[in-house]
């Protein structure tokens, strides 16, 4: 492989997305991977943009037929990177980057060793949790789900290659964009 695979990971509610746009839009080359989820799609969220949007028989047909580079449980749903995609950018010679949760995150590393795992971590528990409230998109119970991984995508940190605290969005878009920088001049 002679481009890098970035893995991002980090907290729900950690502001991963809008670290991860900001980069894109500085650095117009890098491909995101579209995952496929058993999740509803959220209010703007459009299938084949965001995600694509699978009925729970749908994903383990894909499952079954080896379709995942990796996949996860999240929250009660279903997530998974498509080998087909990751093959193509390969192809193409370029830079990818997933944005995935910390047991997605895992898998690829141990499937694909020279993947560089990037993981974002909030200021502090209670910044992360007024963000998840804040952002409004999911009820009670879905909150509570999320800050039950938390701990657990916390814990996860440590097999990190590297790690980002997003207090401010441009100072964490200038270190990531330093560590890629960084990551692509060892190539
Ligand atoms: P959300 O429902 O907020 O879009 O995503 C929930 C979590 O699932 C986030 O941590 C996100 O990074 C993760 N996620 C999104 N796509 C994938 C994927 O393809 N695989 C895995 N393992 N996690 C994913």
């Amino acid at each position: 492989m002679s481009k890098n695979l970035y893995v991002i990971s980090g907290p729900s509610g950690v502001g991963k997305g809008t670290v991860i746009r900001e980069f894109l839009i500085r650095n117009p080359g890098f491909m995101l991977s579209i995952s496929c989820t058993t999740r509803a799609p959220r209010e703007g969220e459009t299938d084949g943009i965001n995600y694509f949007f699978l009925s729970k028989e749908e994903f383990q047909r894909y499952i079954d037929q080896d379709k995942f580079l990796e996949w996860a449980e999240f929250a009660g749903n279903r997530y998974g990177t498509l080998k087909k995609f990751i093959d193509q950018c390969l192809a193409l010679d370029k830079n990818i980057i997933l944005e995935i949760d910390t047991k997605g995150a895992m898998q690829v590393k141990s499937k694909m060793p020279d993947a560089v795992l990037i993981f974002i971590a909030p200021p502090s528990f209670e910044v992360l949790e007024d963000r998840l409230r804040g952002r409004h998109t999911e009820d009670e119970t879905a909150i509570q789900k999320r800050l039950d991984e938390v701990l657990e995508e916390l814990a996860r940190a440590q097999y990190f290659d590297y790690k980002v605290v997003n207090d401010d969005l441009n100072r964490a878009v200038n270190k990531l964009e330093d560590i890629i920088r960084r990551q692509d001049a060892q190539r």
